[in-house]
């Protein structure tokens, strides 16, 4: 069983990126609008900030107080798409509830538009066409390559469907060859589905979902979950312990440590993408 450390590998990407940052002209700018005083979101923009600041890429948070007016927000998202010294944008969410994340995000410009969340970056994504992906499945993609983890052929098993993580995830791995089966909340018996994968994927948000019964053969686990518990304590949905002592755990991402920093890497590498004019080609990831 090894570790898929995350932490590891965004270290040195954000190096290679830090490199490439230095020959641009003139530094990038990754803006971040911050809606309200939801807590998590907090901790989040924070850490992004840490990174970004690490990589020597400068970033810009724009904290907007909770009764922020819809018409507020379509404003500086414009103001902010309209700017030339702006490269990337992030809305970060969840939104307070009487704001429309749908909406605001279609308001991004897509080439600044560093989640990877507008239609039209979905869409080129979803035809592996070239495209600014989704930063945590895109992120899970560069783990699976780092460390070898065979797609071509392999079934995988994503539980979540959500358009963040799980369906962005399911698309990636389909253009990487694999056979995917997506698990929701609706899905009756999960573990049988799970029994057949040599990969399982779990980004639920539900602490110790995934435990040794859901492993029938030899496979690799990526836990996406974060839970924060009433003890103050961070777990993913994978029962870690248990499962890393199991012979058919190959390999184990630890919360925290292995999705999440990946996912913040990826945010500022899409940021070179945006401000260099570059996508991705998510067929040859
Ligand atoms: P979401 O709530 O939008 O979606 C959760 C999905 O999981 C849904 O499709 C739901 O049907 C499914 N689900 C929930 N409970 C289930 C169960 N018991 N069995 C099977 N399926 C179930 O959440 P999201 O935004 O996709 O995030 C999922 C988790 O991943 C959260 O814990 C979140 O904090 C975490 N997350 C982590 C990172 C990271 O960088 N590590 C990034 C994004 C999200």
């Amino acid at each position: 069983m090894i570790w898929l450390s995350g932490k590891e590998l965004a270290r040195e990407r954000r190096k290679v990126l830090r490199q490439k940052l230095k020959l641009l002209p003139q530094p990038l700018c990754l803006a971040v609008i911050l809606v309200g005083k939801d807590p998590s979101s907090q901790i989040y923009v924070g850490a992004k900030e840490n990174a970004a600041k690490k990589a020597g890429l400068h970033s810009r948070v724009l904290r907007l107080p909770e009764e922020t007016s819809a018409n507020a927000l379509s404003l500086m998202i414009e103001d902010l798409n309209l700017n030339p010294s702006v490269h990337g944008i992030l809305l970060q969410l969840p939104l307070p509830s009487h704001l429309n994340a749908a909406r605001h995000l279609q308001e991004i410009d897509p080439q600044k538009d560093v989640d990877g969340f507008h239609p039209l970056n979905v869409g080129k994504m979803t035809l592996a066409l070239p495209a600014l992906t989704p930063c945590t499945p895109l992120g899970i993609m560069h783990l699976l390559l780092h460390y070898q983890i065979p797609l071509e052929g392999k079934s995988v098993a994503v539980v979540g469907k959500s358009n963040i993580v799980g369906r962005p995830m399911a698309q990636l791995l389909m253009h990487a060859g694999a056979t995917v089966t997506v698990c929701h909340s609706l899905t009756i018996n999960l573990a049988e589905h799970l029994r057949n994968a040599d990969v399982i994927i779990s980004a639920a948000g539900s602490p110790d979902l995934i435990g040794p019964e859901c492993l029938g053969r030899p496979a690799y686990l990526i836990d996406v979950g974060i839970n924060r518990l009433e003890d103050g304590t961070v777990c993913g949905d994978m029962q870690t312990q248990k499962l890393s002592e199991h012979p058919h755990c190959l390999g184990l991402t630890p919360v925290p440590g292995g999705v999440g920093p990946m996912t913040i890497q990826v945010l500022l590498e899409n940021t070179y993408f945006a401000a260099t004019g570059t996508g991705i080609d998510t067929e040859s990831i």
